[in-house]
């Protein structure tokens, strides 16, 4: 079976192709056959085009194209002609698994798409107005592109929509849950993937266990996944709240914005560009939202570049408390996504205040590895584990799930 994944957004789009004939031979997750990218920020009247192939093909181009769905089809001719091709015709491409930010309240599980799917991601936008545009034209350009093919949507939201009622609804009037304004959580295919990686790595049934997942990356969250369930995550209504992260500021106390808006006149647009794009570690540095880049001026002495890694650090660890105390235990502690893959340094930093519930890192020098590592020590009460995050691997998964039901 050839399955594509596409994870279509505002300003990129990114795909790839796994081809599950070929990984009969290795039990590892598998590497994608080809993908690709549209970087829709290179310039002004052009999308950059980038591909490759397992073979080591390689096409870099920019196009002149602003139109979103013709530079799909481009994307999709690399699959079939040039230095990167793997395909003879599109046609042998079985199904196509989409990464779709909000599935709501209704979808707590992938499913196939239908008009009814797609009229539910329509309903869905305002609560997520850049992305569901974008992940609705992505499946409607491939449904244009490749005819009726099976098509699967993957929410971002899915994993976190079993939360318990009390988890998931904000203090504000009762009315807000029936507006639907409540935590929906985000980034759930990777806290599912890591989550159940997690626990074939301990050898143990998920169904038994208390993990705590920390997906940092450029956007941060944590989830408490007890028994394979997510019960509660530090993203909110939208990809905001929680921590604080490369230029989002995560939660501020809301007063805040009520003293911005009365006092210096702020609008809707200003204080969303505000807490979006100039706050987080690079609205405090002054320097980049950019994690490496941060831990290299700290450690050349810059004092704002400190204050942003040890406010990361400080509120990290706040929130991995919160998770714990929803958990009421704890068996392990994952690491994931940019930031949590590949910084010893916040492994150390966030464990360390845990030291008295038993977690234990290995006292060898911790170091970014190619694979899924265990880095605490043998003693340890809790695993603490580095995974990395396979989002399209499990998009891919779901659909095959779908295709192919077990019995
Ligand atoms: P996204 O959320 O956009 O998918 P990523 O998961 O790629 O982002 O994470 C991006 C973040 O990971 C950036 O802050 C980057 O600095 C950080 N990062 C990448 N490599 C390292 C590293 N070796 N050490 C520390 N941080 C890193």
């Amino acid at each position: 079976m050839k399955i594509l994944v596409l994870n279509a957004g505002s300003s990129s789009h990114k795909a790839c192709l796994f081809d599950l004939s070929r990984l009969a031979e290795s039990n590892q997750t598998p590497n994608s056959i080809w993908r690709a990218a549209l970087d829709w920020t290179h310039a002004e009247g052009m999308v950059e085009l980038t591909a490759t192939n397992q073979e080591g093909g390689k096409i870099k181009a920019a196009l002149p194209i602003t139109d979103r769905a013709e530079g799909i089809a481009a994307m999709l001719e690399t699959l079939v002609q040039g230095q990167t091709q793997v395909l003879r015709a599109l046609s042998e491409i079985d199904v196509v698994g989409h990464r779709v930010v909000h599935g709501g309240r209704e979808y707590v599980d992938s499913v196939r798409v239908n008009d009814e799917v797609k009229d539910a991601i329509r309903r869905l936008i305002p609560l997520a107005p850049v992305h569901n545009p974008a992940n609705l034209h992505g499946l409607e350009t491939m449904e244009r592109i490749l005819g009726h093919i099976p098509q699967v949507a993957v929410f971002d939201t899915a994993f976190h929509a079993r939360m318990a009622e009390a988890a998931s609804t904000y203090p504000g009037p009762y009315e807000w849950l029936e507006k639907g304004i409540r935590r929906y959580g985000f980034h759930g295919i990777s806290h599912q993937y890591v989550a159940q990686r997690a626990a074939v790595m301990m050898g143990r049934d998920i169904a038994s266990l208390r993990i705590l997942t920390c997906h940092l990356g450029n956007g941060c969250s944590l989830a408490a996944v007890k028994d394979g369930i997510s019960i509660d995550t530090t993203m909110g209504f939208t990809p905001l709240d929680g921590l604080m992260m490369g230029s989002r500021s995560g939660s501020v106390d809301p007063g805040i914005l009520i003293y911005l808006m009365r006092q210096e006149g702020y609008g809707v647009d200003a204080l969303d560009t505000l807490l979006n794009k100039a706050s987080g570690l690079k609205g405090i540095s002054g320097i980049s939202n950019d994690m490496r880049l941060v831990v290299e001026a700290m450690e050349a002495g810059h004092k704002q570049a400190t204050l942003a890694i040890d406010m990361f650090i400080h509120r990290l660890r706040q929130e991995m408390g919160a998770m714990m105390a929803s958990l009421g235990g704890l068996d392990a502690i994952v690491f994931t996504a940019g930031i949590g893959e590949n910084s010893p340094l916040v492994w150390q930093r966030a464990c360390h205040p845990f030291e008295f519930l038993g977690v234990k890192l290995r006292e060898d020098e911790l170091g970014r590895a190619k694979d899924d590592q265990d880095i605490a020590a043998a003693d340890s009460a809790v695993r603490v584990l580095v995974i990395h995050t396979q989002e399209e691997w499990a998009i891919a998964q779901a659909c095959l799930s779908i295709l192919q039901p077990v019995a």
